[in-house]
């Protein structure tokens, strides 16, 4: 994960080696190569300014102890920074109501169904009653496949293969979790390849009548920059309140998981590692930045 963009911001703190003090030129050198691995990791450009900036101002304004190298302060500030860019501290899903509703959004291929089963098996671990509910009635192999998922983790799929009304299949299923004891219910929705009309009306039609305690918007984290610009328009519709990013195992360059808080300013409260159900992990802002430190 982020080999790369670790790779480049280790040579860059290397730049201060064997230099005793912060000055303003060795630090500005240091930085713009900072500015530079963030943007080449697909960092968006203003974010990766005010962040550079700020590591910046506050390297010129600490005093370094004789016990701590230029570099090793650097190393430091910039992981402060990077740690605050991503949220700061972890947060926690909202689950309220009986039953408690959570809604899935995200583009066809993001790994909506996938997250969806990831998180019925996290909360079933946790004692809770879980209910998945199949709304991506444009993808017939959407629905198979998340009860596959159900089989395999020991949670009930709730599905109208027929039915093309997603929102009375999410009221039926809301109704059948209320007499079947089931607490928690998780709407897996439609996706299309790119954002429309059509599938945004769908989706804002769902939160609004279905009032889920939380949504979710689940993106592609190699897409890069495009999943920051996908996230904004999502969020401009939907209001969700937190990101789940996957695909965090692959050749991922790392700029979704850094900007993406900032520029949409909702937080990332899960990411995806793997296709396996197990490869499931709470976002922590400050051990992402340590990762992405080395
Ligand atoms: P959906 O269309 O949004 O429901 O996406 P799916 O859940 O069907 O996922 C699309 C593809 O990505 C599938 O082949 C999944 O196995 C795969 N996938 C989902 N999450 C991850 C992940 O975190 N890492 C990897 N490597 N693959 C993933």
């Amino acid at each position: 994960m982020f080999d790369n963009l670790s790779y480049k911001l280790d040579k860059a703190f290397k730049t201060l080696k064997g230099t005793g003090t912060i000055t303003e030129i060795n630090v500005a050198s240091t930085v713009k190569e900072i500015r530079r691995a963030l943007i080449d990791a697909d960092v968006n450009y203003k974010v990766a300014k005010e962040v550079t900036d700020s590591i910046r101002e506050k390297a010129l304004g600490r005093d370094v102890l004789i016990s701590v190298s230029p570099g090793q302060l650097l190393v430091k500030i910039t992981q402060e920074e990077l740690t605050a860019l991503m949220g700061g501290s972890k947060e926690d899903i909202n689950i309220k109501g009986d039953p408690s509703v959570i809604l899935i959004s995200g583009l066809q291929g993001s790994g909506k169904t996938t997250f969806s089963g990831k998180l019925a098996s996290y909360l079933k671990k946790q004692g809770r009653q879980v209910l998945l509910v199949a709304c991506d009635i444009y993808r017939p192999a959407a629905i198979d496949q998340l009860k596959v998922l159900g089989e395999q983790i020991g949670v009930e799929v709730y599905a109208e293969p027929e039915n093309k009304n997603a929102l009375q299949i999410a009221e039926r299923a809301i109704e059948y979790a209320k007499k079947s004891g089931k607490k928690t219910v998780i709407v897996d929705t439609a996706g299309r390849l790119a954002v429309d009309e059509q599938m945004m009306n769908e989706i804002a039609e769902l939160k609004l009548q279905l009032n889920p305690s939380e949504t979710l918007f689940v993106v592609d984290s190699m897409t890069g920059q495009d999943a920051v610009n996908t996230a904004k328009t999502f969020d401009e519709r939907l209001n969700f309140d937190g990101v789940v990013l996957t695909k965090l195992d692959g050749d991922t360059r790392g700029g979704a998981a850094i900007s993406i808080r900032h520029v949409v300013n909702k937080p990332i409260k899960f990411i995806s590692t793997g296709e396996k159900m197990e490869n499931l992990d709470v976002f922590y802002p400050d051990r992402m930045a340590q990762r992405i430190l080395g």
